[in-house]
């Protein structure tokens, strides 16, 4: 007998299977997208799987890492997202199945390899699964991937909903082995993330065999340059002439895969749905009153599209409404399309402006493009649904994004508060203006200005002024891209500002993934910043995934611990602290001693904070039954200065009938930080049990 628990694992006696490594052809099983992929990878072969952590792509490594070892798959989290598709290309030139993951902005990171290794192609089948997020739900953009795809010229697949997930990467390793090219899988966070219907196939147990013949392919393979002539052409453009060959064989193809279809209409209106805009079209078509019937063509390959299908198709309709998530790509295909084989028709879609053009495709915005172009009546929801919504908008309060209580990360900054405001009155001669603090991607950024941020008064005049903050989510002054904060403070360094000192900050699975070549850049060309790493031995913005500070990699193996500050010395470093965030005292005298040394002799400091995750430590010692106090705010003491609050743990609330602080027992993880921060000593340790961890 089988049972499910939340972590979509089956437990037969006592041995516990991951859903998604059952053996079991012909069996439907709820999946997450991410998890159906991981299924296809497994049905289609996969031998080599690799990603850098980040939503919402990351659960595909996740998973594949627990039944790794039982399939003989090789899965790794690599360092960042360049270093991951590198190694998945390396797989496939050895003739392997390798399948590489990453969010929409980890695209950006490998488009120099994905741009170049097309230009030769690859005995073994590499699939490239891209999550893009469609309203920026876990991201700083919201940017479709699929014109990069394009622009390097593979098949894009997109699927319609988590079925087609897995049956695309399954049949992806296919496609890309029979055209000897990279094919791209692109999803979004709305299947990504939900959980879908996904009927089982067979696993693939044969492994694709593993060689390296020198000569395989030649003269296109493993070398952009080369001797040899190709349409009177040599080197690249002679590999381009090829991979245009190519890209002409896929699109005959495209005209007969799976993946694209026609359901008939009775009106001279039609619908073109790519990938997740499809279900989209299917649940607005189930609402409306059923009078008219569009047509609608059904795309899985937005690029190339089935160019001659599509022609017969728009060639009988008057009008067309193209549904997708992210960019017009496809519609800007159908209206080029649309000039050779029916100039009369009209195309709508996010270009037309028909469906808005940002933000995540929403099932109104379908709703209402869908009912206009056929001239039909829908079901609007009913009363009951609107109450029940407007009574939960009443019990939800609204909350800013916030660090963890207890986060190592709100020590970091408030030591770093204090040592720019000390530092700034000591060398006040020379600082007229405002401190620079660069920020970047990993829990840490919230310490800029969130989403329910103070509303801050913008001004244009080209003068810095000193502003003062109130708590950490207002310390970053710039937050772009992951290891970009390093960077930006040489240019900045280096362009000349010198009104007040320049900090950089970034985590440590950041430190690996970006900043290391910057931070020789730094040393290199003696840019005098102050960079801090906030070590807490976690990707855990995006779940806790294993970083080379860790000790294990994605399957639980035991590896080597790498220190930051040895990396940083190595790469010319020659000042650095290592200090503890929740020892605020010597965390911040280390830090005043960092900026000196960086302001006195023009010099690139380092300093690590480095304390495990909280929520990590928590959950160590839950799983080990272990009790944690709390600490609590001794009234009679408290003055409500408010110290306490302003450092920004969620334990921490402010009463405003007694005016006193107050401590959440149930939050607090005893990290001792509010402790220091209280200037009359109000508050202290209890010694009574959390609920809810001493239980466990
Ligand atoms: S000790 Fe203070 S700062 Fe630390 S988790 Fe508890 S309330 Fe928050
Ligand atoms: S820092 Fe101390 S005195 Fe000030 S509000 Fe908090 S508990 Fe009260």
């Amino acid at each position: 007998m089988f049972k499910i628990d939340g972590n979509a694992l089956l437990t037969c006696g006592v041995v516990v299977v991951h859903i998604v490594g059952l053996d079991k052809p012909g069996v439907r099983f709820l999946l997450q997208g991410n998890e159906a992929v991981a299924r296809g990878a497994l049905e289609g072969g996969v031998q080599v799987a690799t990603g850098y952590p980040g939503t919402p792509s990351s659960e595909v490594i996740e998973t594949l890492s627990e039944i790794a070892k039982d399939y003989g798959i090789y899965v790794e989290w690599s360092v960042n997202e360049k270093v991951a598709f590198d190694v998945a290309v390396g797989a496939a030139v050895v003739g392997a199945r390798a399948l590489v993951t990453a969010k929409n902005a980890g695209v950006n990171w490998y488009m120099d390899m994905f741009a170049t290794v097309v230009y030769g192609g690859l005995p073994g089948g590499l699939v490239v699964y891209a999550a893009d997020d469609p309203g920026a739900f876990y991201s700083s953009t919201e940017q479709d991937t699929r014109p990069l795809a394009k622009s390097v010229g593979v098949l894009i697949l997109e699927p319609a909903d988590q079925g087609e997930s897995k049956e695309m990467v399954k049949l992806g390793f296919d496609y890309s082995e029979r055209f000897e090219l990279p094919v791209f899988v692109r999803s979004v966070t709305r299947i990504s993330h939900s959980t879908g219907d996904v009927l089982f196939g067979e696993i693939k147990k044969e492994r694709n065999k593993v060689f390296f013949n020198r000569h395989y392919g030649l003269p296109f393979r493993y070398n952009v340059y080369g001797p040899y002539k190709y349409k009177g052409e040599v080197g690249p453009s002679a590999k381009h002439a090829w991979q245009l060959e190519k890209l002409e064989i896929i699109k005959e193809f495209v005209e007969e895969v799976p993946f694209n279809w026609v359901e008939e209409g009775d009106t001279d209106v039609g619908i073109v749905a790519s990938g997740i805009g499809y279900s989209y079209v299917k649940d607005v078509l189930a609402r409306l009153d059923g009078s008219v019937k569009p047509w609608v063509f059904k795309i899985g390959t937005p690029y190339p599209l089935p160019i001659r299908k599509l022609s017969k198709f728009l060639s009988n309709l008057r009008e067309v409404l193209v549904v997708e998530e992210g960019d017009p790509l496809v519609e800007e295909e159908i209206k080029a399309l649309s000039k050779d084989c029916c100039p009369e028709i009209k195309i709508l879609g996010r270009e037309s402006g028909t469906i808005r053009s940002f933000g995540e495709l929403g099932l109104s915005q379908v709703l209402k493009a869908v009912s206009e172009l056929t001239g039909s009546k829908y079901y609007e929801p009913s009363n009951e649904r609107r109450n029940i919504k407007a009574e939960i908008k009443k019990i939800i309060a609204p909350r800013s994004s916030m660090l963890c209580a207890g986060c190592p990360h709100l020590g970091t900054y408030w030591v770093l508060r204090f040592a720019l405001h000390k530092t700034v009155n000591k060398y006040r001669d020379r600082f007229k203006g405002a401190w620079i603090v660069n920020g970047d991607i990993g829990c840490y950024e919230m310490g800029g200005y969130g989403l329910f941020a103070r509303e801050i008064e913008p001004w244009r005049e080209k003068t810095t002024k000193r502003v003062s903050f109130d708590n950490p989510y207002e310390i970053l002054d710039t937050n772009y891209i992951m290891g970009g904060g390093i960077g930006l403070a040489q240019g900045q360094y280096h362009a000349g500002y010198r009104e007040g000192p320049i900090v950089a900050v970034a985590g440590d699975s950041t430190f690996f993934h970006a900043c290391m070549p910057a931070l020789l850049n730094a040393t290199y060309n003696k840019a005098a910043i102050t960079f801090l790493v906030l070590d807490n031995s976690w990707t855990a913005m995006t779940g806790h995934q294993p970083a080379p500070t860790t000790g294990f990699t994605a399957t639980g193996s035991p590896s080597k611990t790498y220190r930051i500050e040895d990396v940083a010395r190595a790469l010319g470093v020659d000042d650095v602290w290592v200090v503890d965030p929740y020892d605020i005292k010597s965390a911040e005298e280390a830090l005043l001693k960092a900026m000196d040394k960086t302001i006195n002799e023009s010099k690139t400091t380092l300093v690590v904070f480095r304390r495990e995750c909280a929520l990590q430590v928590v959950r160590r010692l839950t799983r080990e039954g272990k009790v944690i106090t709390h600490y609590l705010v001794d009234v009679s003491k408290c003055v409500g200065c408010r110290l306490c609050v302003q450092l920004g743990c969620p334990a921490i609330g402010w009463d405003e009938s007694s005016r006193k602080a107050f401590i959440d027992s149930t939050l607090c993880v005893s990290c001792s930080l509010c402790a220091q921060v209280c200037p009359v000593k109000a508050i202290k340790p209890s010694t009574e049990k959390v609920v809810g961890v001493k239980e466990v």
